[in-house]
């Protein structure tokens, strides 16, 4: 098993910390390989999302000074997702282990030697999980903390508290490069691919400058991205909907045509109370009934791989 090591950073406006980040992890990466536990073909790349500020300039600066260093330039923003995807892609074929991590360093690096002694133990991918969340405002933890839970609730399932601070495996990239969907939505897509897996914990502590590329408006696009890009539940919910409200019409017959014979209502009521619901239910669930084919339809156009195989004895071999 080899252990060549690459991390790849996704960059937007990053020019106020992109120095000090290099400095630090420069640091680590010779630590890492001084201590034979990483190969001296070792890299880090910059993804430069499609700054407007300095970021690609640094990046090349750092590249000229130090072949540590290694930069991927997109043609324009596309968002962290996309970003983080292109340098994966790249990475898998130099590296045998790759960690993804922020460019502001709030994900503690050194958290970085237990998922590689993880890996050194036939890991094939190592989720970075937050063992609290004391450093953050009481609004970023409530909405965060809301994220994780919605986004269970409606099918997505993700690690919890685990942003995208991983080590993933050469095979495990190459399992994830199996995932043709262009809605990516990474928390979601990296537990589907299996595989031996460990989670390792650590502070996650703030940003040392700048500001986050994260505000609450992207935060929400974020999830509904995540659930209507991973799941069909929200398809499914409109069914069970409609069944409810199928069944409380059968109720509301009961109850009107009681009324009805008492004498205690006007003329029409009745049948405008029962059609009213009756057919309000009915169309909900037709809706939903629709949506489930729609959901079909929607999982097949992702053409996900429906398997990975891990490991073929055979004899020959
Ligand atoms: N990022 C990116 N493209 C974007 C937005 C963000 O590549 O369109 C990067 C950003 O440079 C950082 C990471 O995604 O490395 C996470 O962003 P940030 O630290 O601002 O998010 P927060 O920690 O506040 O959730
Ligand atoms: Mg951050």
């Amino acid at each position: 098993m080899g252990n060549i090591l690459y991390l790849v950073i996704p960059c937007y406006n990053e020019e106020e910390v992109l120095s000090e980040t290099a400095r630090r992890l420069e640091n680590k990466m010779k630590c890492l390989a001084e201590g034979k536990k990483i190969d001296e073909k070792s890299r880090v790349i910059f993804v430069n999302d499609g700054s407007k500020d300095k970021t690609w300039k640094i990046i090349q600066e750092l590249h000229q000074k130090n072949k540590l260093f290694a930069g991927i330039n997109l043609s324009k923003n596309r968002g962290h997702q996309n970003a983080l995807l292109a340098g994966l892609m790249t990475a898998k074929e130099y590296a045998d282990m790759v960690i993804s991590m922020d460019a502001d360093l709030q994900d503690d690096i050194n958290a970085i030697d237990e998922m590689i002694d993880k890996y050194a133990q036939g890991k094939d991918i190592v989720y970075g999980v937050r063992s609290s969340r004391q450093k953050d405002t009481f609004f970023k933890k409530a909405t965060a903390e809301g994220f994780y839970k919605t986004m269970n609730m409606m099918g997505a399932n993700t690690v919890y508290n685990h942003a995208d601070y991983r080590l993933m495996s050469k095979r495990a990239l190459e399992g994830l490069a199996q995932y043709g969907e262009v809605n990516l939505f990474l928390r979601g897509i990296v537990p589907m691919i299996g595989y031996p897996t460990d989670v390792v914990y650590y502070e996650r502590g703030e940003r040392f400058a700048g500001e986050s590329k994260y505000p609450l408006k992207k935060m929400l696009s974020f999830a509904v991205e995540g659930i209507t890009s991973l799941s069909t539940k929200p398809l499914r919910m409109i069914t069970l909907l409609g069944f409810f409200i199928f069944i409380v019409s059968i109720g509301m017959l009961i109850y009107s045509l009681f009324r009805h014979f008492t004498g205690a209502t006007i003329v029409g009521w009745t049948t405008l109370m029962v059609s009213l619901w009756a057919i309000g239910g009915l169309i909900l669930l037709s809706l939903g009934v629709v949506g489930e084919y729609i959901g079909k339809i929607y999982l097949e156009t992702k053409a996900r791989p429906r398997y990975i195989i891990e490991q073929f004895l055979n004899e020959d071999n």
